[in-house]
């Protein structure tokens, strides 16, 4: 292996420790307390447990959390007051609906109910427009988890060649946009794209948001390449469950410059940068200067 392993979770520990420092800051000099509170509906064991390391970590760093777990079959006019509750409340800075919602909720309307300003996920259509136009926004926590990650070990992306091979609206999409912002020439691939392979050999930047274990393989990634693995899958191997990519971390290792591993890459960042945000909308609502380093 010659790849240097980018390792996420130290990385995340310096964010949250940032994060954490800016928060005493806040509570010391203007008696003010970042508040976050997420909401849960239904009984999804995974939802569960990302729920509560969240409320962990937002404790940690200093932070008020709030919890609000709904019943599975929580009427959409329900969840709506509660937003709209939360949206008036002062004390809460960061509204974060966890998904997926159960099937009789349009999360697309559940989602477009939060105060833009509060949206720490990023996924209101508001915040979408602005970072589409490159306008201060507030930004999903995965792709600004691998934004910071490159940043801090490219310096300038600048003329980087980057490939984000997956669209979604969560990763794929933001992921190009925050590339973009950075100067980098960004090609986005996805299911139908020709030729896979060749496409990321082109890529000094390839980002694997695919949801499909191990497929991005050693003969897709350029020499010295910084290969991005966002993937999180769980595979049955030699009879035990275990937590893979969607690159395949031998043989990109054996070829990339850099590599973020599954798990301890892009997962730690997540929730990093959702206390990043949360700390970040705080500082919008009473009009301080943003933390600097923890946004786009
Ligand atoms: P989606 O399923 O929403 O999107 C997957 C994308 O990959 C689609 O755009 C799809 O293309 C594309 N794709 C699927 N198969 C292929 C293929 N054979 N060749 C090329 N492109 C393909 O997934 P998400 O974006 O939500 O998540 C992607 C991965 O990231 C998952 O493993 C997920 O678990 C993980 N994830 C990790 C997070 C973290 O905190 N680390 C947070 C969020 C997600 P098309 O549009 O054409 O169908």
């Amino acid at each position: 292996m010659s790849a240097v392993v980018i390792d996420g979770k130290a990385f995340a520990a310096k964010v949250r420790g940032q994060v954490a420092g800016h928060v005493a800051q806040l509570v010391r000099d203007h008696g003010i307390t970042p508040g976050l509170a997420v909401v849960l509906v239904g009984s999804d064991p995974a939802s569960e447990v990302y729920v509560k390391s969240k409320g962990k970590m937002t404790v940690e760093v200093g932070m008020l959390s709030v919890e609000h777990k709904l019943p599975v079959d929580t009427a959409e006019a329900d969840l709506l007051a509660l937003i709209a509750k939360l949206n008036a409340d002062p004390k809460i800075h960061g509204i974060l609906v966890q998904l997926p919602l159960p099937g009789h909720l349009n999360s697309e309307l559940v989602i477009n109910s939060i105060d833009p300003a509060k949206d720490v996920d990023g996924f209101h259509i508001s915040n979408v427009g602005l970072l589409g136009t490159g306008q201060k926004s507030m930004v999903p926590c995965t792709p600004l988890g691998c934004l910071m990650m490159l940043r801090d070990h490219h310096g300038s992306l600048s003329g980087l060649n980057a490939v984000v091979v997956g669209r979604s609206n969560i990763v794929g999409k933001p992921m190009a946009q925050l590339l973009l912002g950075d100067s980098c020439t960004v090609t986005i691939a996805h299911s139908r794209t020709k030729d896979l392979a060749a496409v990321c050999r082109g890529a000094d930047i390839l980002v694997a948001a695919v949801g499909r274990p191990e497929m991005i393989t050693g003969d897709y990634v350029k020499s010295g390449a910084t290969v991005i693995d966002v993937g999180i899958n769980r595979i049955e191997r030699d009879g035990k469950t275990k937590l893979v990519g969607d690159a395949e971390f031998a043989s990109c290792a054996a070829v990339a410059g850099a590599i973020t591993p599954v798990p301890g890459g892009v997962g730690p960042m997540t929730i990093a940068c959702l206390l990043a945000n949360t700390l970040t909308a705080c500082c919008r609502a009473n009009g301080l200067a943003e933390p600097e380093g923890l946004t786009a």
